[in-house]
């Protein structure tokens, strides 16, 4: 039995560490195998393909592709934010790495507009933002929260989420990207396998689905969604058994993840839930974009 973790993020995007150091903490936390999923770019899988190696740990090439989907609740049209976890992609497939490239590019139109109005209220600039991550990495709200506890006016990435930056908050803009059938369909042209990141996170808790209706979904299997990470911190416990009927229904795959940041990125640990072997297996069966390097 080995511990599986098919979710992480490294400095390639809103992690604190480089995709060396999130391999050592994973072999030091016991993790046997890892996927390295950082939002919309694969630029970490090099470095974290050698570090795998070097620590006799199994990698798994993953994305977590942004995309946005579009869903009628009671007749009116609702726009959510969907993370799709891909696995195994092919890196070089055309259409995938320049949907990856737009969206970085929109991501960064985004985090310069969220600072703008952040800046008529705190003494935040672009330039400093822009000092909180590595050259080319995908920039996202961490980013700015970073910049707020430079500045002193949190004291951690958490502290600012649960304040400024808020989803539901006066300073919050959505990423204009990819739609989430459209990216489905990319992942899968791609040789990859779509699996949606942590469901049902940001939605209603008091409702099992979070209002949505069940045809959201059934659409989304039709697309052919692979499976659903349902073992993950943010997943509420009544979403869990609403989401593992629907897998068994369609004969699903069932993740389970940490979706670590790094030590001080979030409290999310490495290995803190798990994926079965045989769950990994039917991921890497399905595949056809790149090897898993086991
Ligand atoms: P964005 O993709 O730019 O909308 O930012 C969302 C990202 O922020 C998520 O993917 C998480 O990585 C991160 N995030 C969300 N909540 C928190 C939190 N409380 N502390 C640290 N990072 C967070
Ligand atoms: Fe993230
Ligand atoms: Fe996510
Ligand atoms: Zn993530």
């Amino acid at each position: 039995m080995s511990i599986i973790d098919l979710h992480s993020h490294s400095n390639r995007s809103d992690g604190k560490e480089s995709p060396t150091e999130v391999f050592e903490h994973a072999a030091a936390a016991g993790v046997e195998i890892l996927a390295l999923t950082d939002h919309d770019t694969t630029s970490g899988w090099a470095e974290a393909t050698e570090a795998a190696a070097k620590l006799g740990l199994g990698f798994v090439p993953g994305i977590e592709v942004t995309t946005r989907a579009t869903v009628l609740v009671d007749g009116a049209k609702r726009f959510i934010s969907v993370h799709m976890l891909a696995y195994l992609p092919d890196p070089q497939h055309k259409e995938l790495a320049e949907t990856m490239y737009e969206t970085v590019n929109s991501r960064e139109i985004r985090a310069m507009k969220i600072t703008d109005l952040l800046s008529r209220d705190f003494p935040i600039t672009w330039d400093l933002v822009l000092e909180m991550v590595e050259d080319g990495a995908t920039i996202g709200r961490p980013a700015i929260a970073d910049a707020m506890v430079k500045l002193g006016i949190v004291s951690d990435r958490s502290e600012a989420f649960a304040g400024s930056l808020d989803k539901h908050g006066p300073y919050y803009i959505a990423t204009e990207t990819i739609d989430t059938l459209a990216a489905i369909k990319l992942i899968l042209d791609a040789g990859g396998v779509p699996v949606i990141a942590h469901p049902l996170t940001d939605l209603n808790p008091n409702s099992s689905r979070g209002d949505l209706p069940e045809e959201h979904f059934e659409i989304l299997v039709a697309a052919g969604l692979a499976g659903f990470e349902i073992y993950h911190r943010e997943v509420p416990e009544n979403a869990r058994e609403w989401l593992l009927q629907l897998a068994k229904k369609h004969d699903l795959i069932v993740t389970g993840s940490s979706d670590y940041h790094g030590i001080h990125g979030k409290p999310n640990r490495l290995g803190e839930n798990t994926t079965s072997a045989e769950m990994l297996q039917r991921i890497i069966t399905r595949a056809s974009g790149t090897e898993a390097k086991l």
